[in-house]
């Protein structure tokens, strides 16, 4: 019987191939190093929600990497995430901090709860206790999380707030978490930073392979908060963007939906159905209509051996960490559908974050303007990087991005040296 993708099993066989192409270059026991992790946590949570009940919940936090600095990845919180996803999450963030240059190494921590009925309140309290007890493997120098599937920007400012009461403190010294509100030291431009620099991927690789933005269309997987700034950035760009889902249904409609209000329509009833300007459609069934771009912005492993063959888009960007499994990409590699890798597509938010944690370090502010202009120049730079060497060693670019990913790591093992 086959079994199911996991986001672990992706990250160990993209690890793989890369691995194969690496081997002459370092050392076997530095590539046999830089697979392991650091250390992966497995803490028991119990607050006490508003039916006045204690819950127990379990949480994950994995350091995969600090070769290059302290872990840096976001907080998810799903009722199925497990270890071993955290732990493959905190890999893919290892190989997108050394993509993306920035000096951190890879993390990420996960809380498993079905969150879907919580009230604001409960899903605080559960974000404020999963901040006090990861509180000793988080940190400036240690572990820095952000938001990710299940939180967003509020949730950091909790986190903020109750690492400096913890430590009777009316701020943190240093920054502990990025993704925050902006008024809490949080930087303009973070939120909107993932779908941003996935939106520059589409127009870059739009451009490579003579494909006019206006006259383009795209299907973005996921509405929140990678795929609904994706949406709002295709449009703005002069893309059609003709269908879009969340976890519960799809619209569609091949003459274009109205973003604008499809948008507004989902930051209402928190869902695309019920939209009137499109057709309702399955989830599944959006990821094989035509298209010139299509965006996962989701969950893992949605594009698959089952449905990779019938894929219709001539260029996948992978907004979501890990949408695509190994045996999809074989076959969408022979049909010669190309993959801008999630490690570089989706690396715009810790990009930003990076700016947010200097900013906050060196106790700055720095404008909109700035952090925009710098995330078009990185995202340029790494893109023509990336696909550059790809047409040059005639690979994918997904090999392309994990073999410069994983050298940069191997370098800074071996610059460190060989202390245990
Ligand atoms: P989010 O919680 O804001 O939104 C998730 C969206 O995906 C929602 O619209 C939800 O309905 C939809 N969804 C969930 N499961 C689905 C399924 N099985 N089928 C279809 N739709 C589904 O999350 P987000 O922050 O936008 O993250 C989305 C993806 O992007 C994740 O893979 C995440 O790891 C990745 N990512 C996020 C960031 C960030 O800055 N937030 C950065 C890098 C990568």
């Amino acid at each position: 019987m086959k079994r199911k993708p996991t986001i672990l099993g992706t990250a160990l066989a993209n690890f793989s191939r890369a691995v194969k192409i690496l081997e002459g270059e370092v050392p076997k026991e530095v590539l046999l190093k830089i697979r392991q992790c650091k250390e992966r946590i497995e803490l028991s949570l119990s607050p006490q929600l508003s039916d006045g009940k204690i819950h127990v919940f379990k949480a994950f936090v994995v350091r995969h990497s600090e070769a290059l600095g302290p872990s840096k990845g976001g907080i998810r919180v799903s009722p199925t995430v497990t270890m071993d996803d955290v732990t493959g999450l905190a890999m893919e963030m290892t190989w997108k901090c050394a993509l993306i240059g920035v000096p951190f190494g890879g993390g990420k921590s996960g809380i498993v709860a079905d969150i879907s009925k919580f009230t604001e309140e409960d899903k605080e309290v559960l974000v404020r206790s999963f901040a006090r007890n990861a509180h000793r493997h988080v940190g400036p120098l240690v572990y820095v999380p952000a938001p990710d599937m299940g939180t967003n920007e509020a949730d950091m400012g909790h986190v903020k707030d109750a690492l400096s009461f913890s430590a009777g403190a009316a701020t943190t010294q240093g920054c502990y978490v990025t993704g925050k509100p902006i008024m809490l030291g949080g930087i303009p431009g973070r939120k909107e930073a993932t779908g941003r620099g996935v939106v520059m991927c589409v127009l870059q690789a739009f451009q490579e392979m003579g494909i006019e933005p206006g006259k383009a269309t795209a299907i973005v997987q996921g509405t929140g908060n990678v795929g609904g700034v994706t949406i709002k950035a295709l449009g703005e760009a002069g893309v059609k963007v003709v269908g879009a889902s969340d976890i519960r249904r799809a619209v569609y409609n091949p003459a274009g939906l109205d973003v604008a209000a499809l948008l507004q329509h989902e930051s209402v009833t928190r869902s695309v159905v019920g939209f009137a300007g499109g057709q309702s459609v399955g989830g599944a069934e959006l990821l094989e209509l035509p298209c010139d771009a299509l965006v996962p912005a989701a969950a893992a492993s949605q594009i698959n051996a089952g449905n990779a063959g019938r894929i219709q888009a001539k260029l996948i960007v992978e907004g979501a960490n890990s949408p695509t499994t190994p045996e999809a990409d074989e076959i969408l590699v022979a049909r010669g559908i190309r993959v801008v890798p999630d490690i570089l597509a989706n690396a715009g938010g810790v990009f930003v974050s990076y700016l947010e944690y200097t900013q906050e370090t060196q106790q700055e502010q720095m404008s909109a303007e700035e952090v925009n202009r710098r995330l078009a120049a990185r995202m340029a730079e790494r893109y023509a990087q990336v696909s550059g060497l790809a047409r040059e060693m005639r690979m994918p670019m997904r090999e392309a991005a994990m073999y410069l990913a994983m050298k940069n790591v191997c370098l800074a093992v071996m610059a460190r040296g060989m202390l245990p």
